[in-house]
């Protein structure tokens, strides 16, 4: 990970408690709002990132975190007035902030072709995404956002690039000059995790490899490339895709290894789901029980084991 400057921390009551993180980066040219809320009923918290980069907003935040989002809007000095916003995908975590920035700042917020007709419904999501992330989400219709697009003063140019498989409409973002790639929810910094199916979060680990190779072929060359996560921190270098490539190889290969171990001891279905689960992770993570299978290891084994093996 790279080595970033924490400048404050605070919280407060509202709802719940929640955490607001102010971090700045590369020479105070990137700030992420980090924001979460510390609710009692989940075993960790869990965070949600928007950067600024010279006037450029990426991201929105989650419902919950509206009221804070505008409270630090109007702290923002002239300088760091923000001229757009641009949406990464539509998870309540990611474009919750995104009516208020159109209604109350007169900010354009830009979203990719798939994005739009998803941004403008209702929102219905599970309960322990609501106790995480608040409810009330406001629907807006978003710009449509072009292959790339430019911070305020033009100094800064992103390339737009489709990185599905997390979400079908998700993209990340490039600064080919800085080799500063926004890849928010497109790589976890761990396969061996949880993973949404059975809800309006249906992942697909081939697309997610798709897409980390997609972006790992885009960064040829830039030797200091910094990828900015949500919430997960920032790392450094190509090989961060690369190391997550090979662990997802490996998991792919186990997963189909142990379906033929449990094929030949006659199990079937469920019996050999379990069989699978148990022999690469031991057993169910803690979030998997808790979302009531919702993201859950179980079914991050089910899209490796859906994923055909190329020989
Ligand atoms: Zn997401």
């Amino acid at each position: 990970m790279v080595s970033t400057e924490l400048h404050f921390f605070y919280f407060y009551k509202g709802g719940g408690i929640m955490v607001v993180q102010i971090v700045y980066h590369c020479n105070n040219e990137i700030l992420e709002w980090k924001w979460s809320s510390d609710s009692e009923l989940m075993p960790q918290p869990f965070w949600t990132s928007i950067f600024l980069i010279d006037g450029l907003l990426i991201d929105a935040g989650a419902p919950g975190g509206v009221d804070d989002l505008r409270k630090f809007i109007k702290t923002l000095d002239s300088e760091n007035v923000i001229d757009k916003c641009v949406i990464t995908h539509n998870h309540e975590d990611h474009c919750g902030g995104g009516r208020m920035l159109q209604e109350e700042f007169n900010i354009p917020v830009f979203a990719s072709k798939l994005a739009i007709p998803l941004l403008m419904k209702e929102k219905n999501y599970p309960d322990y995404r609501q106790m995480t992330w608040g409810v009330d989400y406001q629907p807006f219709q978003a710009e449509l956002l072009k292959d790339s697009i430019s911070s305020k003063s033009g100094k800064y140019i992103f390339d737009i690039i489709d990185t599905p498989g997390h979400a079908p409409e998700l993209i990340s973002l490039i600064e080919r000059k800085q080799q500063w790639a926004f890849i928010n929810d497109v790589v976890m910094p761990k396969y061996r995790m949880i993973f949404g199916k059975y809800t309006d979060i249906p992942e697909d680990i081939s697309l997610i490899f798709q897409s980390i190779k997609k972006l790992y072929d885009f960064t040829k060359g830039m030797d200091n490339l910094l990828l900015f996560t949500t919430g997960k921190g920032v790392f450094k270098g190509r090989s961060f895709l690369k190391d997550r490539m090979d662990e997802i190889n490996s998991l792919h290969l186990k997963a189909h290894r142990f379906q033929n171990e449990a094929k030949q001891k006659g199990l079937l279905d469920k019996q050999l789901l379990r069989y699978v689960l148990k022999k690469i992770f031991k057993r169910e993570n803690f979030v998997g029980t808790l979302t009531r299978g919702g993201l859950s290891h179980k079914n991050l084994i089910e899209s490796l084991l859906e994923w055909p093996i190329d020989y």
